[in-house]
């Protein structure tokens, strides 16, 4: 059902709760849900199942590609992603349930598809945390957690018990080394060098990672020179595989991105238009060029590489494809 601006959809009006904290600019609110774990019919995506503790998230990544999935909480304005976030309620009983049910279909579980499981609201709420406590209940399972945050590792206690029993990568989302460029894409993103030392922490105390490079944004981190040293510094971090995608502009990502563009890299303006006049995906042509260039470099360093596939139930369509909204 389409959304109207500034109103809920129906199927989620009733579970929108009250304020229960806020900060400064932020403000959160209690999000009621059946289960935190969603499980994912006849997706094409690399796992089964989906776990998203929030909705929207402080980091405030200008190409984050959740930004429209706020208009069906009822928020028209793009900003109130980064401000008005939403904390799940955990039921343990049925977390357990569906861990079982995960395991029983050999699928991997999702953690952090949509949001960042590791967002600044988890260090005061730690609904990841207690999704982690109850899957070190269920040994055998298939895990990845994806995060920009070196606050994953509080809970490397967690983290070592799960990967002794259970399969599991945390995979560390990087777009760039470039501390001013990665200021005015990820503003309140930690550093990538946090990142990075994470990872060091994570694989040394052997729980295995992988470096996501998601999105790649043409003209800005496609280069040799970027991709190379990031890389580079991801083996030397401990990380086995990287896995990339190119940016995909949606609707609702789309006009905040091309504004950044025009307002901090002008002389991309052009080339963002051919690249993005037929789709929110970028041409095949772009992506085999890329994926040569990318493959070369991990054989380089050392690492194994592939693009991450999968489609979001929302996003069929071509090839390119970004990680899914799945909640
Ligand atoms: S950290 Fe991830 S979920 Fe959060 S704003 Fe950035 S891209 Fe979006």
């Amino acid at each position: 059902m389409p959304t109207r601006p500034g109103i809920p959809s129906p199927n989620i009006a009733p579970y929108l709760g009250p304020v229960i904290d806020q900060s400064r600019s932020i403000e959160y609110r209690k999000l009621g849900a059946r289960n935190l774990l969603n499980r994912l019919n006849g997706s094409q995506m690399p796992f089964g199942w989906t776990v998203n503790p929030y909705r929207g998230c402080q980091m405030a990544c200008v190409y984050c590609y959740a930004r429209h999935t706020h208009e069906f909480l009822g928020h028209a304005d793009p900003a109130e992603f980064e401000q008005t976030i939403y904390v799940k309620q955990p039921d343990h009983r049925s977390i357990l349930e569906s861990l079982r049910r995960a395991r029983a279909s050999g699928l991997e579980v999702a953690i952090g598809t949509a949001t960042d499981p590791y967002q600044p609201a988890e260090a005061r709420f730690k609904i990841t945390r207690q999704v982690l406590e109850v899957a070190r209940q269920v040994p055998g399972l298939r895990v990845g957690i994806t995060t920009k945050s070196p606050l994953v590792t509080r809970d490397l206690d967690l983290l070592c018990e799960i990967a002794c029993q259970s399969r599991l990568w945390v995979n560390l989302s990087i777009v760039t080394l470039d501390l001013d460029l990665a200021r005015k894409l990820e503003p309140r993103a930690p550093r990538p060098d946090l990142r990075l030392r994470a990872m060091s922490g994570l694989s040394s105390a052997g729980v295995a990672t992988r470096l996501f490079v998601m999105p790649i944004l043409p003209g800005l981190t496609d280069g040799d020179g970027t991709l190379e040293p990031l890389l580079e510094a991801a083996r030397d971090a401990g990380s086995r595989e990287i896995r990339w995608n190119v940016l995909f502009l949606r609707q609702g990502t789309r006009e905040l991105f091309l504004k950044l563009i025009r307002e901090e890299f002008p002389w991309l303006v052009d080339r963002y238009r051919a690249l993005y006049a037929r789709s929110a995906y970028v041409p095949q042509e772009y992506r085999d060029e890329l994926e040569r260039r990318i493959a070369a470099h991990a054989q380089a360093v050392g690492l194994d590489c592939c693009a991450r596939e999968g489609v979001s139930v929302a996003d069929q369509g071509p090839r390119s494809r970004q990680l899914a909204l799945v909640w």
